[in-house]
């Protein structure tokens, strides 16, 4: 039976269920022996015989359906789920039907999936967030931009990226320590996801270095955004010993749309980022506190 194919009780169903067509045949044939055919002990012994095998049959086949219902059904359902959830695929509900402890081992299944699927995210959020800036890391960024350059190549839109860094930040640590320069990074972070749009990307390189991907922006668009956030950053300012303390950085850009052939080259992450070091670097050279491209 289709319903029931790892089980072995399946066969014995189906048994019994022949057994009760069999034997319903032979009721009427029994009822005709005693009312026509006259009474004899033996005859009435006979039928009796029929009739509580048959009820019998009848109750062992009531109960086997039951167990399939209560028992084997949620058995079977809990079992495909938690195959799927081997797979990886947690998005599984244990939720059955029926009022037995089945159905409490499904709440329960229900539970730990969510709590794994819980712990897998936070898992996931750990391993592409900075700690200090709550930023993206250096591995997300790397993903996305692989992403993104994809989507670059297919639809052929432009895409754009700023290569951050802050102007002599050695010096702020070394005159009003790590604590305040480790507040410097975390209100830098802050400045650029209040001053980007969603779709952009503002990441943690490294030390005092952030790299800001821009989807869908041409150069000009870039300048524009890098522009504002050199403008922005000069607002911030620290609290220190010697009064209220302000920074600069200094933005290098890079787009695809400065690279030729950009959708056939070969290596086009890493040149698209060494088109932006190489800008921040002549950012620096030029005297700092400016955006380059
Ligand atoms: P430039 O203007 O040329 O960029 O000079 P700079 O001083 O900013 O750059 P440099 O590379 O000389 O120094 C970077 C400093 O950043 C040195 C390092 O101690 C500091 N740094 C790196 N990571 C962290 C961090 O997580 N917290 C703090 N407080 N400082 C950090
Ligand atoms: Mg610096
Ligand atoms: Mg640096």
């Amino acid at each position: 039976m289709f319903f029931l194919k790892n089980s072995i009780l399946s066969k014995q169903i189906i048994l019994a269920l022949l057994l009760l067509a069999f034997l319903s045949l032979l009721l009427p044939i029994s009822i005709h022996f005693i009312f026509f055919d006259g009474f004899t002990v033996t005859k009435t012994f006979i039928t009796i015989l029929f009739f509580c095998i048959i009820s019998l049959l009848l109750i062992i086949t009531i109960f086997l359906f039951w167990i399939k219902k209560n028992i084997i059904d949620p058995i079977n359902k809990l079992q495909e789920n938690t195959a799927e959830v081997i797979k990886g695929n947690l998005n599984y509900d244990f939720t059955i039907d029926v009022n037995n402890d089945i159905a409490q081992l499904g709440q329960n299944l229900n539970r730990m999936v969510k709590t794994i699927y819980e712990q897998q995210k936070t898992l996931e959020e750990l391993v592409r967030t900075d700690p200090l800036t709550g930023l993206a890391n250096r591995r997300h960024f790397d993903q996305q931009l692989e992403l993104e350059i994809e989507r670059c190549k297919r639809k052929g839109t432009p895409l754009s990226l700023l290569v951050c860094d802050i102007d002599d930040f050695k010096c702020i640590n070394d005159t009003y320590g790590h604590l305040l320069g480790d507040t410097v990074l975390v209100e830098l972070g802050s400045l650029f996801i209040t001053n980007l749009r969603k779709t952009d990307l503002p990441s943690r390189f490294g030390g005092e270095e952030f790299v800001i991907l821009l989807p869908d922006t041409p150069l000009e668009k870039a300048m524009i955004v890098a522009n504002k956030l050199l403008e922005e950053v000069k607002k911030l300012e620290f609290d220190t010993p010697d009064g209220p303390l302000s920074i600069s950085i200094t933005i290098g850009v890079a787009s695809s749309e400065q690279i030729p052939d950009f959708d056939k080259i070969n290596d086009p992450k890493n040149i698209l980022l060494d088109y932006g070091d190489k800008a921040l670097y002549r950012g620096k050279y030029n005297g700092k506190d400016q955006v380059c491209k």
